[in-house]
């Protein structure tokens, strides 16, 4: 069996009251079958105490207005200190921490929707921050198809080594993995329309033998782009411009239009409007949107927004490994999840708006803060962020499906609101 985990996965440590916006309000919190069984057999006066706050009816600790009916008015659990650690259910013992299982693979992962697990994920600026542990038990849970998911690491392994490529702009990358996904994504499709019984047999054979040649291709020219920028160090690069790049075709973003840019400036703004519309988790979710529309858009036409963006981002250079981070994220919560539904190309274009998402929230916060976007801030956009959507199963529903039907965000779409 095979754990991964990411690097800074066992540093998280709940800092309870002294978190900036506890996970104990805003949400209910489900509670599982056993610790539910637990709550019903407890006797006394704890039985009461406990049994008073659950409503049994929906699986839920029952809230005072938003929060939880446990946490005291120090933001301290009275669970816990009322009946111990032990007492917790799942939910709570777990988080931000959790777990998905793909045969015999498992990834353990923190959700950035925790202020603390956001500082682990966003705020360092190493590269390579994955490690895998493994060992000979064998993994109970639900069998995967296995010549799938190989083709699926692969695909992921290839879209962070364009991502951690930080000779090209934050940008750049997410254009790039939304194309190679984009070519890899039909063949997927056509893997799936075999049916359960002819994927086992020949006829995937032909299927493979092209995602093997898109990625070899793919694998091939990151290499030669990396041999092209050692040589390009001494001053002798042996590849030709159009080689470096040959596994995409790109225009340049001093080749876009004006009519392009427009585009894009458009688009952004009716993403933003979509979120707007998302089931409220975040109390400030409206006017947090709200204000980025206010201040982005509605008082900058295209022309100043675009220069704003690229002051933004020159301020931002230094630290786009908080993009690469975020972008990162998204990936690795998400992209394998394409071995059930088969839909790749929907998980990265999650995590290439996500991440366009939370930089306008910055970028708003940047502007409102006299042009500084501190760590703090750009902390709280991606927590805020990943509550609103992560955590509310209606808006995840929604955003999903809006990636894979709406037309505005089709691939090209996508790209057009990048380098504005
Ligand atoms: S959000 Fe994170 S740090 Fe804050 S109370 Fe919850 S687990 Fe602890």
């Amino acid at each position: 069996m095979e754990f991964r985990m990411p690097s800074y996965y066992n540093q998280f440590k709940c800092i309870a009251d002294k978190c900036p916006d506890t996970c104990c309000a805003g949400w209910a919190i489900v509670i599982d079958d056993k610790t539910i069984e637990t709550y019903k057999d407890m006797t006394g006066e704890a039985g009461e105490y406990v049994r008073d706050k659950v409503d049994f009816e929906e699986g839920i600790y029952k809230r005072h207005g938003e929060r939880c009916a446990f946490l005291n008015d120090c933001n301290l659990c009275d669970l816990i200190i009322n009946q111990g650690e032990d007492k917790l259910c799942k939910t709570c013992t777990r988080y931000p921490r959790h777990f998905e299982e793909y045969g015999n693979l498992v990834e353990a992962a923190l959700s950035m929707s925790c202020p603390v697990a956001a500082g682990l994920i966003i705020d360092n600026p190493d590269r390579d921050r994955f490690k895998c542990r493994v060992d000979e038990t064998k993994n109970k849970g639900e069998k995967v198809d296995k010549k799938l998911l190989d083709v699926l690491l692969r695909v992921r392994k290839l879209i962070f080594a364009i991502t951690a490529d930080r000779t090209k702009s934050i940008d750049q990358r997410m254009k790039e993995i939304l194309l190679l996904t984009e070519k890899v994504q039909p063949r997927i499709f056509d893997y799936e329309k075999l049916g359960a019984k002819r994927r086992l047999s020949a006829f995937s054979k032909g299927i493979f033998q092209k995602l093997d040649e898109i990625l070899d291709k793919c694998q091939h020219d990151l290499s030669q782009r990396a041999l092209s920028q050692d040589d390009g160090k001494n001053g002798k690069s042996k590849l030709s411009k159009k080689k470096k790049n040959n596994y995409i075709v790109l225009r340049q973003s001093e080749d876009r239009s004006q009519e392009d840019n427009n585009m894009g400036y458009q688009l952004m703004k009716e993403y933003i409007d979509m979120f707007l519309g998302l089931e409220n988790i975040n109390e400030d979710w409206p006017k947090t949107m709200g204000e980025i529309i206010s201040l982005l858009y509605h008082r900058h036409i295209p022309e100043e927004y675009k220069s704003l963006k690229s002051e933004f981002v020159s301020a931002m250079k230094t630290r786009e490994y908080e993009y690469e981070h975020i972008l990162n994220y998204f990936i690795y919560t998400y992209f394998l999840g394409g071995i059930y539904d088969y839909n790749i190309l929907g998980m990265v274009k999650l995590a290439v708006v996500s991440t366009l998402i939370i930089r306008e929230m910055g970028m708003a916060k940047w502007l409102q803060n006299e042009k500084e976007l501190r760590v703090e801030h750009q902390l709280k956009c991606a927590y805020s962020y990943s509550r609103q959507v992560e955590h509310s199963e209606d808006n995840q529903l929604a955003f999903e499906g809006i990636l894979t039907a709406h037309p505005k965000f089709e691939t090209e779409n996508i790209i057009s609101t990048l380098e504005l």
